[in-house]
């Protein structure tokens, strides 16, 4: 039997004319039984999202300020949404309540948690579906891990109770019953969460967009919409930057293989993306997605009959290690190796680096070169195809980009090339082309 879960994010959610397409998407089927609710989003741009307003309100009350402007903004946004949809909901002494503890070192997280709170409140009483507090189905450890298990046990013991329901999205509790957030955009985790408690058939998250794109709009001009992509498909565009869906959001429902639909609150005829543990379903392209990033460095060190000693990309590794830098890619020749980082990551510690590599290793040659881009080209059509790579190197060598890295894992899943960033965007817009166009 079909049993669906809905996220709805911020701007699904942002003011009554959206708390009504939802309800209408919600009603069209009686088998969307719980949702997922995140706070107010902007309604246009320029405008605030409520957690950002709230997270105002917590600095200002740190600092002794006045909270009143900002707190009387977050309450008119809450109060025109009841008044619009012509519900009979009282938020008082919920706002005195939040108000109070915002003065009271109530924490943070607490603070920002109270946007998805109300708005989950003012959504299960416009849809007539209950309200299930996050904090008491939703659980994290002593070190502020994620406990999947126990939250998995109540929340399901929580769902079977209740036909249709709605739990604010983004938070849960600690083991003394404090609030914890997860990181921004985490109401889409607590969908999953959610999914996997209920045994759900599909995981709908509803947002502002028609799913995932094969590229970035901002680079390539209209790209081709996703049709159906696998978790670790997209694990590997979003690594590198392509957003829709927080990146944590795909274990829980990885777990049961519950697939996942990106849907569009303001297009909801449009069918999305599917997320997928796995498929046979052959794409119209052989390449799923291209994703990139800027700002990044290689390390390249050069030392004569390398390949032979033992130990010593460990060595080197360790240097990053103990200086906090985390490696992105780590290709090698014979007689050198290159390790790629963030720039950023790298600018204060470069000379402590640079030395630490000298002293462990001795090498012959060890410099930096700044101003790399990579640029990952995913799919699962590309495993076993023949002359992907090719392709793609013919591309770029015919719209003039040089290729200063190459690196495809074994998994075959995808080919990340490393461009000087000046060519970042003609390498994108030349292997779409190829690919797609
Ligand atoms: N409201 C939170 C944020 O803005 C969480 C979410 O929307 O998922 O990050």
């Amino acid at each position: 039997m079909s049993l669906k879960v809905l996220k709805f994010g911020g701007s699904s959610l942002a003011d009554a004319e959206h708390f009504r397409s939802v309800a209408e998407i919600v009603k069209s089927d009686p088998a969307r039984r719980y949702v997922v609710a995140s706070a107010p989003g902007k309604r246009m741009s320029g405008d605030s999202k409520v957690t950002d307003l709230l997270y105002k309100c917590y600095a200002l009350a740190c600092d002794d300020e006045d909270i009143t402007e900002v707190f009387d903004e977050i309450k008119a946004r809450y109060n025109s949404i009841i008044e619009e949809l012509g519900i009979e909901l009282d938020l008082t002494e919920a706002y005195e309540k939040i108000r109070f503890s915002m003065l009271h070192n109530s924490g943070r997280d607490y603070v920002a948690s109270r946007g998805e709170y109300l708005n989950a409140m003012i959504l299960a009483k416009y849809l007539g579906f209950d309200f299930i507090d996050a904090k008491k189905v939703v659980f994290f450890n002593e070190d502020g891990t994620f406990n999947a298990e126990r939250t998995n046990d109540v929340m399901r013991d929580a769902l079977s109770t209740r036909e249709y329901a709605v739990i604010p999205g983004f938070y849960g509790s600690m083991p003394n019953g404090t609030i914890k957030t997860f990181s921004r955009g985490g109401s889409d985790i607590t969908g999953s969460i959610v999914a996997r408690a209920a045994s759900a058939t599909l995981y709908e998250n509803w947002t502002d967009v028609s799913g995932f794109l094969m590229a970035d709009p901002r680079i390539i001009d209209n790209p081709k919409p996703i049709k159906t992509i696998t978790y670790k498909e997209l694990r590997e565009l979003s690594y590198m930057g392509a957003t829709v869906l927080h990146e944590d959001a795909i274990f829980p429902v990885r777990y049961s293989k519950i697939p996942i639909n990106i849907r569009n609150t303001n297009s909801p005829d449009d069918k999305g993306t599917f997320i997928v543990p796995e498929t046979d379903e052959i794409s119209d392209y052989i390449i799923t997605g291209i994703a990139g990033k800027t700002g990044f460095s290689n390390i390249t060190i050069e030392k004569a009959m390398m390949n032979s000693e033992l130990g010593l990309g460990r060595k080197v590794l360790q240097v990053l290690e103990e200086n906090n830098v985390s490696f992105e890619h780590f290709p090698s020749g014979i007689d050198t190796m290159t390790v790629v980082v963030s720039t950023k990551a790298l600018q204060d510690k470069r000379a402590d680096v640079l030395a630490g590599i000298c002293k462990n290793i001795n090498p012959d040659n060890v410099f930096v070169e700044e101003n790399l881009a990579l640029v990952a080209i995913v799919g699962r059509g590309m495993v076993k195809a023949k002359g992907t790579a090719a392709r793609i190197f013919v591309a770029l060598a015919e719209a003039g980009v040089n290729i200063r890295m190459i690196d495809q894992g074994s998994s075959e899943l995808n080919i990340i090339v490393g461009v000087d960033a000046n060519d970042y965007v003609t390498a994108l817009n030349a292997i779409y082309k190829e690919f797609v166009k």
